[in-house]
């Protein structure tokens, strides 16, 4: 099958019967439901900048096993080249959605899996590569979009998987059958779960023996039986439901999270990746989290651009944009952001082969690009409410601006430099509060935080990575030290 269409794409999704809830209820029609729309759509660029012979190569890629133009995002990585050309697209993605647009995460996970499961295989004789391999290609074939769930709920953080006084707190088998496995437990901020065709499923931490059945991982079609999402609710979503478009601030793209509940699914072996194998799920745990770290290098950065370019369209409409602390302020900006992008690009470029032919970003400076994500959108996000000024969060609705008694006072006491309209300036004040504070906050400033791992889980790789050891070693050369 060719690549699909952003349309066929969509249509392809609402065909999937999938359980989802929201305020107590089930959602009967999500792929027009407003509130859910505008993640769907930022998937759907995926598909879109793939038709774009523009973009040809950089949002695509031909599979060398089987020859095959496929889309980057089901893309096993064969080259540095190939882990560069995955932070570009993921930076033109965040540009033109200013949004998570969820199909990194299924990227991400075959390559951890691809490599993982040759090297259990070599080891243990088991199957896991060829299963995967299998898979790939019917998601490759079909142009599908797949989620990759790592993150389990975790209950109380200071016992293992087994101790918690509820097993389920972690996913884990909990049947063992000649012709599958069982699984019983939950994922949870799963943003691209509802647009996913397909979920792929990981362990959340490194397993000890003890935690075997919860070394588990498997594919799973979204209409699987005894599987439901429970949607997050975010601090703006229902401003979609007040029928302004300008009040939204991005209305076209988001994203949505979901706690996607294992209620007994039961999963073909086929679709098996790992079941037990207690001593690789540090080395999937890794693998995907590095790949994931090494995406934010892209995609957080693209919505920075957007960030920036709103910052320096309200210093224009406010009429300062001559102000050298403003300058200066949009200097720093672009500084932060970049660095990001210098960090995303250097961890791929310092790629390397797996055993299984694919290749793996420096773990080391994925880790550094993701730790300085937890802190550079803040202080991104700092300078460009402090550009805008007060009035991002304190602006009339488009209601009051539209009214015909006090639009003209919206209008007279809103204007500011000359010839600019206020509904512009309206326009770029709540795209800026959307990034800073509203829906799209989730994705860009509290995601940075916590998504692909919180930063204390890039501070212990950084530890492990960091070679303390070697660098002793020269300082001890350097300062004639005999010991
Ligand atoms: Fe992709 Fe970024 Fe969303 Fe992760 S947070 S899925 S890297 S867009
Ligand atoms: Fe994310």
């Amino acid at each position: 099958m060719a690549l699909m269409t952003g349309e066929q794409y969509i249509e392809s999704i609402r065909k999937i019967d999938m359980q989802v809830y929201m305020f107590g209820k089930k959602v009967e029609n999500r792929v027009d439901d407003p509130i859910l729309r505008p993640s769907l759509n930022s998937v759907r660029m995926t598909y879109d900048l793939a038709q774009d012979p523009a973009y040809d190569g950089l949002m695509t890629a031909i599979d060398p096993d089987t020859g095959k133009k496929i889309n980057r995002f089901n893309n096993i990585h064969r080259s540095t080249d190939d882990l560069i050309k995955k932070v570009k697209m993921q930076r033109l993605l965040g540009q033109q959605t200013a949004a998570c647009f969820q199909r990194c995460v299924g990227m991400d996970a075959f390559n951890a899996i691809y490599s993982t499961t040759f090297e259990m295989d070599a080891k243990n004789k088991t199957h896991y590569h060829d299963n995967f391999v299998k898979f790939m290609h019917m998601v490759q074939d079909n142009d599908y979009t797949v989620d990759g769930a790592m993150t389990d709920p975790k209950g109380d953080r200071g016992l293992a998987p087994h101790a918690q006084q509820d097993p389920d707190l972690f996913l884990h088998i909990v049947e063992r059958r000649p012709d599958g496995i069982v699984v019983r437990g939950a994922k949870a901020h799963q943003t691209g779960a509802l647009n996913s065709h397909w979920m792929i499923i990981m362990p959340t931490q490194a397993m000890k023996p003890e935690d075997a059945d919860y070394a588990v991982s498997f594919a799973v079609p979204m209409d699987v039986k005894n599987m439901f999402m429970i949607i997050g609710r975010q601090s703006c979503d229902t401003r979609k439901l007040e029928g302004s478009e300008l009040d939204v601030g991005n209305s076209e793209f988001g994203g949505v999270e979901a706690l996607v509940v294992f209620d007994d699914v039961f999963i073909p072996n086929e679709y098996v990746f790992m079941a037990g194998e207690a001593e690789y799920a540090s080395m999937l745990v890794e693998r995907f989290s590095g790949y994931h770290r090494q995406s934010y290098g892209g995609c957080k950065v693209g919505v920075g651009d957007v960030l920036i370019g709103a910052a320096a369209t309200i210093a224009d409409y406010n009429g300062c944009p001559k102000a050298s602390h403003i300058k200066d302020k949009l200097i720093e900006m672009t500084h932060l952001n970049e660095t990001l992008y210098c960090c995303g690009i250097a961890c791929s470029a310092e790629g390397k082969k797996t055993a299984s032919g694919n290749f793996i970003i420096d773990l080391l400076l994925a880790n550094v690009c993701k730790q300085n994500v937890t802190r550079f959108p803040y202080e991104i996000v700092r300078l460009a409410e402090d550009i805008a000024g007060g009035i991002v969060v304190t602006a009339p609705s488009e209601k009051d601006l539209r009214d015909p008694k006090l639009g003209k006072y919206v209008e007279k006491y809103l204007a500011a430099a000359p010839g600019v309209s206020v509904e512009n300036r309206l326009r770029i004040l709540r795209l800026i509060e959307n990034l800073a504070l509203g829906t799209a906050a989730v994705g860009y400033r509290t995601e940075s935080m916590h998504g692909a791992g919180s930063p204390q889980a890039q501070r212990i790789m950084i530890s492990r990575q960091s070679n303390l050891e070697a660098k002793k070693i020269l300082a001890k050369k350097i300062a004639h030290v005999k010991e």
